[in-house]
């Protein structure tokens, strides 16, 4: 029997069920990345900005105290420890706090300072004093709604009378019921329910209108055209906003036809490199041989932390069982596993509880723990077709050039995989070496 799956970079993929690859959830990463966030994310590239109107004056700040804001809000950003803003904010914020408003649609990777911003903007023009929804918030997830809200809650820990209300499943409102609180965040589907149906939210008195995570929005059937509906019915002097942290053509279309006359600004992405990388590759007869020539290695690996790649679920589950047998202190970070789950699993292996975790493609995708200096592949990359998948190569093994540390990485090769791996050291221009597992003494 064979199931459908999409691909990290979207293509669909035919699997066998029983030999399931874990399945891409963008909405359950994007909640993990910040379930287990630590600190804002860098990036060396400018920022690009693209006005409305270019002739009008283009703003930085390089301090909160540059935006005058109120005195509550600024003590809210300082006890969250936020000394400066960050680089998207610098630019961002000004546009976003401008008399009158301006829409802004802004992309940068997840981490760079998007969420606090747009709710800086909100809990700015909120007026405490009226009792009404002023501010809407349109979230992926029940989840990441309930995320976004607790850092409403804490930025707004001194403006005492505003307060957030979740438009989430699960949330019962009766027809007809007074919502006198200032900030709305919730999903589409549940918000047109309350706008249109229940005739809770008067859109006609909204004054800032955030869509987030515009990707992972578009991706859930059905959510661009609640989004499109309940922007249909705010009034034109309501202030747009969208953010996402990718930028396919997709998203694109989708921010142009739902933000009017915005101000666009990007912030790209730090690039990964092999060229710290030392990469080599042991050469093995099936999968018993590739778990013996781990053995051989693993007193190299535990140096430091590693990451051990495996391509199915199930694979990664066998080579867990075997390695607790042998004794070794490792941990599996499966697709099964709850996103705080994963969170707690994540966690413990940044704190050096566990110095080796295994995991699928999926899974770590995207997560970035700095300390980890050694990769495995215990199974190769690969695509439909038998290609190699080179840029889940590069995700699971490259660092960024100005932050990353120099790293090692292993791949465990079945022979007739060997012309797979030469092809990813042709495409990479980057040698990888053949290790004989016996004799350790090559890796310096
Ligand atoms: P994004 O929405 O782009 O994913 P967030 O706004 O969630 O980014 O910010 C990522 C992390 O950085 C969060 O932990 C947040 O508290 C923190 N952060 C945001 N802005 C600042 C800042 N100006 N200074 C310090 N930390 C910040």
């Amino acid at each position: 029997k064979s199931t459908t799956a999409r691909n990290i970079d979207g293509s669909i993929n035919n699997i066998e069920e029983d030999d399931e690859e874990d399945v891409v959830d963008l909405a359950a990463n994007s909640l993990l990345n910040k379930l287990i966030r630590q600190s804002l994310v860098e990036s060396s590239h400018h920022v690009e900005v693209l006005q409305k109107d270019p002739s009008s004056p283009l703003y930085s700040v390089k301090t909160f105290e540059e935006l005058r804001l109120k005195e509550e809000l600024l003590k809210g950003i300082y006890a969250m420890g936020f000394n400066r803003p960050s680089k998207i904010q610098e630019m961002a914020l000004p546009m976003m706090l401008a008399h009158p408003p301006q829409n802004l649609i802004a992309q940068s990777q997840s981490g760079t300072g998007k969420t606090a911003a747009f709710i800086l903007a909100m809990l700015s023009r909120v007026n405490a004093l009226e009792l009404f929804p002023q501010c809407l918030c349109l979230a992926p997830t029940y989840e990441l709604a309930l995320q976004t809200g607790r850092v409403v809650e804490q930025m707004g820990k001194f403006c005492v009378d505003v307060q957030v209300m979740y438009a989430i499943r699960g949330n019962r409102m009766l027809r007809g019921t007074d919502i006198t609180k200032q900030i709305v965040i919730g999903t589409p589907g549940t918000v047109l329910d309350w706008c249109f149906k229940r005739k809770l939210i008067d859109l006609t008195k909204i004054r800032v209108f955030v869509l987030d995570e515009a990707d992972v929005m578009i991706d859930t059937q059905g959510f661009s055209d609640h989004s499109i509906r309940i922007q249909r019915a705010l009034p034109s002097e309501c202030q747009m906003l969208l953010f996402s942290a990718t930028f396919e053509d997709s998203v694109w279309r989708f921010a142009e036809r739902i933000i009017p006359d915005p101000n666009v600004i990007k912030l790209r992405k730090e690039e990964l490199t092999l060229n710290n990388i030392r990469q080599y590759y042991v050469l093995c007869e099936h999968r018993k041989d590739k778990y013996q020539a781990l053995c051989n290695i693993y007193g190299s690996i535990t140096i430091g932390q590693a990451i051990i790649f495996c391509q199915t679920r199930r694979n990664a589950k066998w080579l867990t069982v075997e390695m607790i047998q042998d004794g070794h202190q490792v941990s599996l970070l499966s697709g099964e596993l709850t996103v705080e789950q994963r969170a707690s699993i994540i966690q413990r292996f940044r704190d050096g509880k566990e110095k080796v975790l295994i995991t699928t493609n999926v899974c770590a995708r995207g997560i970035d723990v700095k300390q980890v200096t050694i990769v495995v592949n215990f199974d190769l990359p690969v695509k439909q077709g038998e290609e190699p998948d080179y840029e889940t190569y590069l995700h699971r093994i490259g660092r960024t050039g100005r932050f990353g540390k120099k790293g090692l990485a292993f791949n465990m090769i079945e022979v007739d995989k060997l012309p797979l791996l030469m092809k990813i050291q042709d495409h990479f221009n980057s040698s990888i070496k053949q290790l004989n597992a016996e004799d350790m003494d090559e890796i310096e």
